[in-house]
């Protein structure tokens, strides 16, 4: 079974999506990690992030995997080498949306994705995966939650990464990034038609996983 959870940035998708993976025993692929490896490599190789020809080139040139471990975390990682604590970093986290609006770069992550879910049971959290990467997921949903409240849990998680970031600077970086990822021509985030919707402002990772669970099972 597919199960797709896509939404804004902070509304709990990779945490919810790690858990629910763990406790299906499926897989679980964070397609983000995918569009933030090849902004990695952009900004290594100092390409230009409008430079859409060139990137999209290296998007071909690359190699880009998720790997399961046995622990339940997820490696990241690019052209061999495990870049999953660089990807985290604020200086791909300004850039990623702007490499993500590339036509020709969402092909070659599409076809990626696709044969990374074709590995039998797999959970994918993302902004597209119900609507364009698997449009036929047997289970779907749209995490949301208030941009504050977005904010407070990704500078949480931030600081746990020994990050320094200010409670503003965190807000500007979802607000921008939503901005992008929504209006961007090519697959958009928006809410799948057949997708649940929840709203995590006021909810626990724990009542998230189990309200999925319920509609999962259901
Ligand atoms: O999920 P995460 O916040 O790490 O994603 C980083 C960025 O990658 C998003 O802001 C978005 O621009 C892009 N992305 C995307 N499509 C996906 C997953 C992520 O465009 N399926």
């Amino acid at each position: 079974m597919i199960i797709a959870i896509d939404g804004p940035a902070g509304a709990g998708k990779s945490t919810v999506a790690k858990l629910i993976a763990r406790r299906l025993g499926y897989l679980y692929l964070d397609t983000g990690a995918m569009y933030r490896a090849l902004t990695l490599k952009v900004l290594e190789k100092g390409i230009a992030i409008n430079d859409a020809k060139a990137i999209a080139a290296l998007a071909l040139d690359s190699s880009i995997d998720l790997i399961n471990k046995p622990d339940g975390t997820l490696t990241v990682t690019l052209d061999g080498v495990d870049v999953s604590l660089a990807i985290r970093k604020p200086n791909i986290t300004k850039s990623v949306s702007d490499v993500a609006k590339i036509k020709d770069v969402r092909e070659v992550m599409l076809k990626l994705q696709r044969k990374l879910g074709g590995r039998g049971n797999v959970v994918l959290d993302g902004r597209d995966i119900g609507t364009v990467v698997f449009p036929k997921a047997e289970k779907k949903f749209y995490l949301d939650a208030d941009l504050r409240e977005r904010t407070n849990r990704r500078h949480k998680e931030l600081n746990g990464l020994g990050q320094e970031i200010t409670l503003n600077a965190v807000e500007l970086d979802l607000s921008n990034r939503d901005k992008i990822d929504t209006n961007r021509e090519f697959a958009p985030l928006k809410k799948a038609e057949d997708a649940v919707y929840i709203d995590t402002t006021f909810l626990s990772i724990e009542g998230v996983v189990e309200k999925l669970l319920v509609f999962i099972n259901g």
